[in-house]
């Protein structure tokens, strides 16, 4: 069987020419006589992945020399209670609340200080990004030790355009459904982390970028576990203990893609090409209609919906008859989600927006009522 067109949120697509790759050095890494697999995490062998890894990244993002790299593991939920330990110095923080992750991660600071909810959207059920204009105004109080945000809502299909203006407070951003998906300017943050599995590589890795200043002597909080002290795995180059070889080995072969096929502005005009022809597919459908509001609509995650949840069913069981996976909304939202990550390629947009067409054909009666419903 051939290759499936995967709109899966996370594991996601990989590159096929990664995959080839990693398959292709799986028995015997470049005549090491051993897997990446097998390889002690300081070996010289391990050592140079692991170095070019991080520095193709800090080439992808232009991240300067006052930003530490950590390559660690427990997903982006672990930053939602490792961030506080290390940064909540005055335990006092702000959080924007734009979906569910950012609410999961303001719900996990505030066992640990003071989580003040600056915006949320959550009473417009996280259709848009919060109104951000009471943000530099609270913040410029000069009480907050960071405020955190989710950047993309993976399950909401929304984005920020513009970051809030956090009047000089240090800016924490959860970007994990939108790391590398666009250039992104590492300055404009204190901190940023992302789970690999959404556009990066596989589950089982997360990469933090930190300010430096920002750590300290060590982290915040003394009940802060070992694993988790920012300043010692900068320190230790993220190998406190034995970290996710083959899975950075991954993350490294995903950011070389990258940097091949032109790096991330490239990366940016392929995914607002491939979100710009669905969306237009939902503003121009009879049946479907975006759930996200336009000014806030994400690049990676685009959700929809028919009129009905059986309509929605049918929808995504005669989308696996076609080879196209993952379109399955989030389990709490139901209706349908693409994810086109970079890997995704436009093909497969191609592929979907052509089933949606056969799908509005088959239900006339429905889209007419559809229709009807939206115009009066
Ligand atoms: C997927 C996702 C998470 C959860 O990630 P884990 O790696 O499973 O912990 C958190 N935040 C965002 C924005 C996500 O997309």
């Amino acid at each position: 069987m051939g290759r499936v067109h995967n709109f899966s949120a996370g594991p996601a697509a990989l590159p096929a020419s990664v995959l080839a790759e990693v398959a292709s050095e799986l028995p015997d890494y470049r005549g090491c006589g051993m897997s990446v697999l097998e390889m002690s995490h300081r070996s010289g062998a391990y050592r140079a992945i692991f170095d070019e890894t991080e520095a193709c990244l800090r080439r992808l993002l232009g991240i300067p020399s006052s930003y530490r790299v950590l390559f660690l593991q427990g997903g982006a939920t672990l930053g939602f209670a490792s961030v506080p330990m290390n940064l909540m110095r005055t335990r006092r923080a702000g959080y924007i609340v734009s979906g569910h992750f950012a609410r999961k991660a303001w719900r996990e600071a505030a066992r640990y200080g003071d989580a003040e909810l600056l915006a949320s959207s959550e009473g417009s059920g996280f259709d848009r990004i919060p109104d951000l204009s009471g943000i530099p105004a609270r913040c410029a109080a000069g009480d907050l030790d960071y405020v955190h945000i989710c950047q993309n809502n993976t399950i909401f299909g929304t984005m920020y355009r513009e970051l809030p203006d956090t009047a000089g407070v240090p800016l924490a951003a959860d970007v994990s459904s939108c790391f590398l998906s666009f250039p992104l300017d590492v300055e404009r943050y204190g901190l940023l982390y992302a789970g690999a599995q959404k556009n990066a590589g596989p589950a089982g890795v997360t990469v933090l970028i930190v300010r430096d200043d920002l750590l300290g002597e060590g982290p915040a909080l003394p009940c802060c576990p070992s694993y988790l002290d920012f300043r010692a795995q900068a320190d230790a180059g993220s190998m406190l203990n034995t970290p996710n070889t083959f899975g950075i080995y991954l993350c490294g072969k995903v950011f070389s893609w990258i940097e091949r096929t032109g790096g991330l502005p490239a990366m940016e005009r392929r995914n607002r090409a491939k979100a710009e022809l669905l969306y237009r597919a939902l503003d121009d459908s009879p049946l479907f209609s975006g759930t996200a509001q336009r000014g806030s609509r994400s690049i990676a995650n685009v959700c929809f919906r028919t009129p009905t949840p059986e309509l929605d069913a049918a929808f995504i069981e005669g989308a696996r008859a076609r080879g196209i996976e993952g379109v399955a909304g989030h389990r709490l939202v139901g209706g349908m989600r693409a994810s086109i990550y970079n890997a995704v390629e436009m093909e497969s947009v191609e592929a979907l927006v052509a089933y949606m067409r056969a799908f509005e054909a088959a239900h006339p009666a429905e889209a007419e009522a559809a229709a009807d419903g939206r115009s009066s």
